[in-house]
């Protein structure tokens, strides 16, 4: 296996350089990398290049993608399982007629196709919530836990309803079988309107951090100004500590509340990661039959970042009854988030939304030894005109997409 020391030439996104970094005709220096085996570390360009080193010749290079919140036990379905009416709730009822077809052959195939998708993407990291049907693990909960790839860590997420918690110890049969589960293993629960019940939603906070889980939440997932959910994690965290890791997904809610503001605040004293995902809040969000929307549905992004809230981007559901279209590729899920949340600069700084690690894992190195490369090197089309990319991991190439090189195999 062919190993690079180092690559000359990487145009890296300006989030990721330090302030002194030098500029030269209004743009950042290309940067050298070199791939140690604790990690790696960047200098700007030299005028001699180290011997060996791959050279990039100003190619975009941003971290292993993330995609933070996918679906894979329901992801392409939706040819034989289509929504009745829109809205999530019809959505949920499509899915729940789906079940019938999931064997673990068809969990397999569909759950295999969303990964390697993905990973032709730049995806090193996804993290995918799997429905409970009952206090006990589904079967997708192995089968999908059975499934690897060189390039991509896996973590799945229980995504009970909130109901499933409403007995403690049916939440402490939850959270035991999810701690049992390993590493990458998260609780998750449905938060909703439509099921809220504050002593539930304590019992699976409890549960969470008696088994020392790291937690993520579809989360007030409805534009209604009444929605509890984040607003009674923010009263929670204030009185009771919590060790790990919570990720809140979803937060439409705050678009709609008076308190949004003081909410926001205590999710940043406790580093609550945010995830917003466009495509599907933009579609399911104020979705009434016969009118066009007035309202995105999107949480409150700018408001998350001004107050270093950490936040990413994600997919959610790929062609099943909540969302028909998508493509597990982060660049898609960014163009759409540039649009309907009006980001800043696309490779620049919105692209920290897809690839920051230390948003789902504190501490996390901003770049690992571990990239995704554009060698078509268009900084003003990026995201979109950017099929081509490959992998550079400890060094090794990977072509991600047809005509690249993969000196790994
Ligand atoms: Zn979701």
């Amino acid at each position: 296996m062919n190993a690079y020391p180092g690559a000359t030439g990487a145009r890296l996104p300006r989030w990721l350089l330090p302030d002194n970094w030098p500029i030269q005709d209004a743009q950042p220096q290309r940067a050298t990398l070199h791939f140690h085996a604790e990690g790696l570390q960047f200098e700007p360009d030299s005028a001699h290049p180290p011997a060996g080193y791959l050279a990039l010749n100003g190619a975009l290079v941003l971290p292993a993608l993330i995609e933070p919140h996918a679906h894979l036990d329901k992801t392409f379905t939706v040819q034989r399982s289509p929504a009745q009416q829109p809205g999530l709730l019809a959505a949920i009822a499509a899915l729940h007629r789906d079940r019938e077809h999931w064997s673990a052959d068809d969990l397999r195939r569909r759950a295999t196709q969303a990964l390697h998708w993905a990973v032709e993407g730049g995806v090193g990291l996804l993290r995918t919530h799997i429905d409970w049907f009952s206090p006990d693990a589904p079967p997708a909960w192995q089968v999908i836990g059975g499934l690897r790839h060189p390039l991509c860590d896996i973590e799945r997420v229980a995504l009970a309803p909130l109901t499933f918690f409403a007995n403690s110890r049916d939440a402490q049969h939850i959270a035991a079988q999810v701690a049992a589960s390993g590493r990458g293993a998260l609780l998750g629960g449905f938060i909703h309107s439509s099921n809220w019940d504050a002593q539930a939603f304590e019992n699976l906070l409890r549960a969470a951090d008696q088994w020392q889980l790291d937690i993520d939440l579809h989360i007030d997932e409805e534009l209604n100004a009444d929605a509890q959910g984040l607003r009674q994690l923010a009263h929670y965290l204030q009185e009771s500590p919590f060790n790990g890791q919570i990720t809140c997904s979803h937060s439409c809610a705050l678009s709609q509340q008076a308190d949004a503001h003081q909410i926001l605040d205590v999710l940043a004293q406790q580093r609550v990661t945010l995830i917003a995902l466009p495509l599907t809040n933009l579609l399911l969000q104020d979705a009434v039959p016969g009118r066009t929307p007035r309202l995105r549905g999107l949480t409150l992004v700018k408001e998350a970042q001004a107050r270093g809230i950490p936040l990413l981007l994600g997919a959610d559901n790929v062609q099943d009854a909540f969302c028909p279209v998508g493509s597990y590729d982060p660049l898609d899920t960014l163009f759409s988030g540039l649009l309907s949340l009006q980001l800043g600069a696309a490779f620049d700084e919105a692209s920290a939304l897809i690839c920051q690690r230390s948003a789902l894992h504190a501490g996390a190195a901003p770049i690992g030894n571990d990239v995704v490369v554009f060698p078509d090197a268009d900084i003003a089309s990026w995201p979109l005109r950017q099929r081509r990319r490959y992998r550079l991991k400890n060094g090794v190439r990977y072509a991600l997409t047809a005509g690249e090189q993969t000196d790994g195999a």
